[in-house]
């Protein structure tokens, strides 16, 4: 990390400068619109032993320290699911009751989890979106799968929605309230009284469900 190229906001409200390390280690500082640029670097300078430590803890955060091994767990539309290291089995990797790797393909078990998540996601997703569409009255484009950590779904102008792989290791009720709120933005396309209101007749307690998404949504990793 640089200190000299952190974006700096300025804004007249401010009294004191603050510096903020975002969930994807991004660093932002922002200072009163009247500090001079040279004693803003300086206080950042100060501080430059606690921003990297906060780096690097929401950069640990973000991913976990993965080995698959015998025993680690995975999630799974909600469940924690152990894995298990095989010494053969039909596929490489299944997604049952427990996890099962074949030994011979843990190096890359990443990649294997990545393929099966997205098979699961798009089977599941093919059920909920057309359930949830015909509840609300509401005729969407094509469904895609997206690799974004953070975007959860999306909603294009033309109507075409897309949800992350990611959303499958998520409780049901978490992807619901993603679909929901997809869908209820080829209705309303924006984040207004309206739009609030077509999600929670389909989803009362979205704000729980989103609030999951704000704590836990670190966690939906491999
Ligand atoms: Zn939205």
């Amino acid at each position: 990390m640089n200190i000299e190229t952190i974006p700096l906001i300025r804004s007249p409200r401010r009294k004191t400068i603050a510096i903020q390390v975002g969930r994807d280690g991004r660093v932002t500082v922002r200072a009163p619109e009247r500090m001079s640029e040279t004693a803003i670097r300086a206080f950042v300078a100060k501080q430059e032993a606690w921003v990297q430590k906060r780096v690097k803890e929401m950069l640990k955060r973000r991913r976990p320290n993965r080995t698959f091994c015998d025993g680690e767990c995975f999630l799974l539309r909600g469940a924690e699911v152990k894995l298990e290291i095989v010494e053969r089995g039909a596929r490489s990797l299944v997604l049952g009751e427990t996890f099962q790797l074949v030994a011979r393909d843990r190096f890359r078990a990443r990649e294997l989890f990545e393929r099966r998540y997205k098979e699961a996601a798009r089977e599941h997703l093919s059920l909920r979106v057309p359930q949830y569409a015909r509840r609300m009255g509401v005729k969407h484009g094509a469904v895609r799968l997206s690799n974004a950590r953070h975007t959860w779904g999306s909603c294009a102008p033309d109507n075409r929605l897309s949800f992350t792989w990611r959303l499958i290791m998520a409780p049901d009720e978490v992807i619901d309230y993603i679909i929901v709120h997809e869908l209820a933005h080829v209705v309303h396309k924006n984040h207004g009284k309206r739009f609030w209101a077509k999600v929670a007749r389909f989803c009362p307690d979205y704000k729980k469900r989103r609030a999951w998404l704000g704590v836990q949504g670190h966690l939906l990793e491999i």
